[in-house]
């Protein structure tokens, strides 16, 4: 898929020019079909592929045929991510292509002002991304529902393992309604991601670059 099939938003095209991209990346072309057409999908990708593009713009279309933002609703997409340089990362990304739609995102991680990270919750977000331990603790504390979330993303599934965050994967998934769209990505294929796989996606598409 072209940028010119994947038909996003002129104002997603605006920053897609302002960056220079040229076409898409491998995991972009192949992802975007299949994710903009409401399918589970399973991207064995590396950092660097172009992966964070492949699942944040069809989260922000996702969002956008959404209804709109009222005060203290809980996010609609959702990203899990291993550590706090991947979540910051991937919300600059959300920010930038997101900015101009009116898009409201927020990153939630731990070892920081958790106080701050609260009073953006009550405000009401659409697209969050997080760090496993920080977002099962607004969870379970009752400061965040995971009722509206509709677009699920575990990136580098692999490494949220390796890290020992299947219990609080476990406990966040289990609270988001099942027949949500998830979308996994990892660089590697292990048993334990397949388990995962096998648990939260249904009837995936498999993509491997
Ligand atoms: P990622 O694998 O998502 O961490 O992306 C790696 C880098 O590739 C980031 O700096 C992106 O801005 C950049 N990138 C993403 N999509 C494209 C594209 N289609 N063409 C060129 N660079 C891209």
């Amino acid at each position: 898929m072209s940028f010119e099939e994947a038909n996003f938003p002129e104002d997603i095209n605006r920053t897609i020019s302002a960056k220079s991209f040229k076409k898409p990346t491998n995991i972009q072309s192949q992802a975007w079909p299949i994710a903009l057409s409401g399918y589970d999908l399973i991207g064995i990708a590396q950092t660097g592929s172009g992966k964070t593009l492949a699942f944040v713009l069809p989260g922000i279309i996702h969002i956008n045929d959404q209804p709109k933002l009222k005060l203290g609703d809980g996010p609609i997409a959702l990203v899990l991510a291993p550590t706090r340089e991947l979540a910051v990362q991937t919300s600059e990304e959300c920010i930038l292509f997101g900015k101009s739609c009116g898009l409201s995102t927020l990153c939630i991680y731990g070892g920081t002002n958790r106080a701050g990270q609260l009073r953006e919750i009550q405000k009401g977000v659409q697209f969050m991304i997080a760090t496993p331990g920080r977002l099962i603790d607004f969870v379970e504390t009752g400061a965040l529902s995971l009722k509206r979330v509709t677009y699920l993303v575990l990136d580098e599934a692999d490494r949220m393992l390796d890290m020992g965050f299947e219990p609080q994967i476990r406990k966040i998934v289990s609270q988001i309604r099942p027949d949500r769209q998830t979308l996994m990505f990892s660089a590697t294929w292990p048993r334990e991601v397949q388990g995962l796989a096998h648990d939260f996606l249904v009837d995936p598409v498999h993509i491997t670059i």
